[in-house]
């Protein structure tokens, strides 16, 4: 049994067919990458698995349980941690308190603790700068934030929306390497990114969506020296 699948999943935005019957699976212990270009349904693909929007047709199960089209706190609380496109992080809010919102669900105030110390070793930067408001800190250290936040859930699946988005090279590569690490560590990562390179660098096995539909997968190995990729994503 796949940890997540997504069966023959349909989205509509209006009169806009997002997706057209995407399939696809992420195993436990897996980083799984699914790369695209503009427009092509990626963000849609992570939106249908923390039901924030409807799937209209298909069939998307965790842990072998049907998540299809619950709330979003439901899925949270089974343990599937999104950190959405453009970070959305509350910037005129503290360090500390985005990273609060992200433990919403819990009452225990030592787990809270305990799941701040956690974040604090993946993101040393953080602690130093927890009074600070969100939105005075860098690009690198907001997508920080954004995984922090999404951390505090303690998911076993992370959803990542282009965490490369808009960062220099050098902290695409330190933001990379704690997402290498958390994997490590035992946490299963769907990463979404338009930086194709880096992402099946990282990753296990790789799918390309194009137009709302899967066109290839594959070891990311194999992807990466695949001339139709190259010529489409690595360019
Ligand atoms: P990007 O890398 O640009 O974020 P993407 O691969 O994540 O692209 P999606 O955001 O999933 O693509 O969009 C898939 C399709 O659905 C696109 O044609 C887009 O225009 C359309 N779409 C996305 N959100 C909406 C919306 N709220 N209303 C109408 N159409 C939408």
């Amino acid at each position: 049994m796949s940890f997540l699948v997504l069966e023959n999943v349909h989205v509509y935005y209006g009169g806009v067919h997002a997706l057209k019957g995407v399939s696809l699976t992420v195993e436990q212990g897996e980083i799984v990458t699914l790369i695209g270009a503009n427009g092509a349904g990626k963000t849609t693909t992570l939106r249908a698995v923390c039901a924030q929007v409807k799937v209209r047709e298909g069939r998307v199960t965790f842990q072998g349980r049907d998540i299809t089209n619950q709330p979003t706190h439901e899925v949270v609380s089974l343990g599937i941690g999104h950190v959405p496109e453009g970070r959305r992080i509350f910037s005129r809010l503290t360090v500390k308190e985005n990273l609060d919102i992200g433990a919403f669900s819990v009452r225990d105030k030592s787990l809270v603790k305990r799941r701040l110390e956690q974040v604090f070793a993946c993101f040393p930067r953080l602690k130093e700068r927890l009074n600070q408001k969100a939105g005075t800190l860098s690009g690198g250290e907001q997508q920080m934030l954004a995984i922090g936040r999404a951390l505090m859930s303690e998911p076993s699946l992370l959803l990542l929306d282009e965490p490369s988005m808009g960062l220099a090279p050098v902290v695409v590569e330190q933001i990379f390497d704690i997402l290498k690490d958390l994997n490590q560590r035992g946490t299963t990562l769907l990463l979404v990114e338009q930086n194709a390179f880096q992402a099946l660098q990282l990753a296990h096995r790789g799918y390309v969506i194009q137009n709302g539909e899967i066109r290839m997968a594959d070891a990311a190995r194999t992807l990466l020296e695949n001339e139709e990729v190259k010529a489409a994503y690595l360019a």
